[in-house]
């Protein structure tokens, strides 16, 4: 399109975070464990190996067969904590690799904002790339570029980087001899204890909440100096252990140790420290509540240019608040109105008689709803949740009372689960978070979008009750429209 648009020859690659690529150290690595030698597993493998021999990048979304909760995918793909780098047998041959070289030749690189702002933070640090250099940035579904780069321009931990830890450190072990891994296990059976003290703490109460000077200074106590000596003992083992394989897992046991003891630092007034407790974990981040700064130093002194774009980025026909909270001064700007026609095309239904959506009979109540409304529009709609929970509990209602063919996100990778649902015009997708935006489905299939509830935080959250207390104290508030 931009080809034909501009009358210049382009060239794009897609690039994904790096947990979308097929690790092959971890894939062999993975393989190499005896239960998976029998039957199930040669097959497994057989049909991965198949697939590796043939891909460009080992991209997951080729594999249309791999649901997307899969916890398999986790075993064959690596964070950045968990990449080995140079010292990697597979580095040559390594698929992110690859991608990377791939990218650096091309004229424009297509990444979601979470990688974009993963890089960012890597540059900062002045040790490596992931996106090669760029001159011109352009956001789009710009409104989330505050939250998102929040998120990466801060710092977390969570106790999962922890089990990562050590699980990889024990798969690794188990190519060492037995009596050799005595210590090592000690160690981290130790260190698992003090990461579920670590969970209880936050076990009960709200889901997410601010962290005070006190709460760090208990926790910096208990568990976080039992961690510390568990980490710096194990990273000194590690780095004197006579297996070589083992020596990298010392600079990540550091890594963990350093990232825990700043996040347990007592906050700058203009940072805030919170937890966030899901089923799979604590986290706990430390993040700042005006980035407008960082992003001036960070991206815009280092590029020529940056376009922002959304359909909601103004607040009553002015961008005085984004171009605020992004630390925008020169600026070009357009509004331009929507080309679709809402008067005559859209019709609008907000039923007045539902529950609350904390009300525990909520989801049950909106399911039989959105049971009625695809009666009238024959199947053909999106339903968007705020929550897997609701999710769940709408399919599990409705998946034996349409007619009509019903996906779930999770149930199928997001690419394919999209075709499927333009390809059945009949079709009905439940789904949500990466769904609510960035979905094209032109025509029939896509005639009633349903939602369970507007996607706000809401004001309790911490870190936008911290950020509203910030902009309050500086007497912020009355500058915006
Ligand atoms: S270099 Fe990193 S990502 Fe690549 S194969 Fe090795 S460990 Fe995996």
């Amino acid at each position: 399109m931009l080809e034909t648009a501009t009358g210049l020859k382009t060239s794009a690659m897609m690039m994904k975070g790096r947990k979308n690529y097929l690790c092959l150290h971890r894939y062999h690595q993975f393989f190499a464990q005896d239960s998976l030698l029998e039957n199930r597993g040669k097959l497994l493998k057989k049909r991965l190996q198949a697939w590796i021999n043939e891909t460009r990048f080992g991209d997951r979304a080729e594999l249309p067969w791999l649901a997307d909760d899969t916890s398999l995918w986790d075993d064959l793909s690596c964070s950045s904590d968990q990449c080995l780098g140079t010292t990697c047998l597979y580095f040559e041959d390594c698929f992110h690799n690859k991608l990377r070289r791939e990218a650096a030749r091309a004229k424009i690189i297509i990444v979601n904002h979470h990688l974009f702002f993963a890089d960012l933070k890597i540059k900062r640090t002045g040790f490596g790339e992931v996106i090669p250099r760029f001159q011109v940035a352009v956001f789009d579904e710009a409104h989330n570029v505050e939250e998102i780069a929040t998120d990466y321009l801060g710092e977390s931990i969570s106790t999962n980087q922890f089990s990562e830890f050590a699980g990889d450190l024990e798969k690794e072990m188990k190519s060492i001899p037995r009596g050799e891994r005595a210590p090592f296990e000690a160690g981290l059976a130790a260190l698992k204890t003090q990461v579920e003290h670590l969970k209880l703490r936050f076990d009960s109460g709200e889901d997410r909440g601010r962290m005070d000077a006190l709460v760090l200074q208990e926790l910096r106590e208990r568990p976080g100096n039992e961690i510390k000596t568990l980490l710096t003992a194990l990273a000194k083992d590690l780095d004197e252990s006579s297996f070589k394989e083992l020596q990298p897992y010392a600079m990540r046991a550091r890594e963990l140790n350093q990232q825990f003891a700043m996040i347990l630092e007592p906050g700058d007034p203009d940072w805030l420290t919170w937890y966030e407790r899901r089923k799979t974990g604590l986290t706990i981040h430390t993040s700042p509540l005006d980035i407008s700064e960082k992003l001036k130093n960070l991206l815009y002194e280092q590029v020529e240019t940056v376009v922002f774009t959304s359909a909601t980025l103004s607040t009553n026909n002015t961008f005085e608040y984004a171009k605020g909270r992004l630390g925008l001064d020169e600026t070009i700007e357009c509004i331009y109105p929507s080309h679709f026609d809402f008067r005559s095309r859209v019709f609008l239904y907000i039923p007045g008689d539902l529950p609350l959506p904390s009300a525990p009979h909520f989801p049950a109540a909106i399911a039989k709803r959105i049971l009625a409304i695809l009666k009238r529009t024959k199947g053909r709609a999106l339903v968007l949740f705020t929550s897997y929970h609701n999710l769940n509990i709408v399919h599990t209602i409705i998946k034996d009372k349409i007619p009509y063919v019903l996906h779930r996100q999770g149930d199928a990778p997001r690419s394919l689960l999209l075709d499927a649902f333009r390809e059945n015009i009949h079709s009905v997708l439940l789904a949500t978070g990466s769904f609510w935006q960035g979905v094209d489905v032109p025509g029939e299939a896509l005639s009633c979008v349903i939602v369970d509830k507007l996607p706000f935080d809401s004001p309790g959250d911490p870190l936008v009750a911290a950020r509203i207390d910030s902009i309050k104290s500086r007497g912020a508030f009355r500058k915006y429209p």
